[in-house]
């Protein structure tokens, strides 16, 4: 079941793909730890033959289950590449490999989606992250602003007390 066009069927008419493509095929290697591809890839895409080559556009679809890095909540990211359009030379170096008249889709549609994936994933672009103490308060850091800062918040309490 994977994404494919085949050259007779375009030899009449543009061809219409739709479908899901299964995390199997996908077979993308995030590299990260951050981003897991758990959802199966949503394509629309129309082919038609060109002079010397095909020519790919639609849309994609594609749900991530990420960790946020500031916070690491786990939250869902939906990548979408639309329009998405590709340029199949089948003549000259780059020329893409047709095996049983069959040209495979999902190489590039693997190479483009990746190269929307987030660099960063945020749960939210103000995640303030983990609660630290020692940050976020434009203190120095070193722990001796918190020695300090102790007292003098009991002795302000004692002041209240009396
Ligand atoms: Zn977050």
């Amino acid at each position: 079941m994977s994404l494919s066009v085949n050259l007779r069927h375009l030899e009449a008419h543009p061809v219409r793909l739709q479908g899901e493509l299964p995390v199997k095929e996908l077979d993308i290697d995030t590299r990260d730890e951050v981003i897991e591809v758990a959802k199966p890839l949503s394509y629309d895409i129309e082919v038609e033959k060109l002079d010397g080559g095909l020519l790919a556009q639609g849309k994609l679809a594609l749900s991530l289950q990420c960790k946020c890095v500031r916070c690491l909540k786990p939250f869902e990211y939906r990548l979408k590449v639309n329009p998405w359009s590709r340029h199949l030379p089948l003549q000259g170096e780059d020329r893409v490999p047709v095996v049983n008249d069959c040209i495979d889709l999902t190489p590039l549609v693997r190479e483009d989606i990746l190269l929307e994936f987030p660099q960063h994933p945020l749960c939210d672009a103000e995640c303030r992250g983990l609660p630290n103490p020692t940050a976020g308060k434009g203190q120095k850091p070193g722990g001796a602003d918190q020695t300090e800062s102790d007292p003098s918040a009991w002795a302000e309490l004692n002041k209240l007390k009396f």
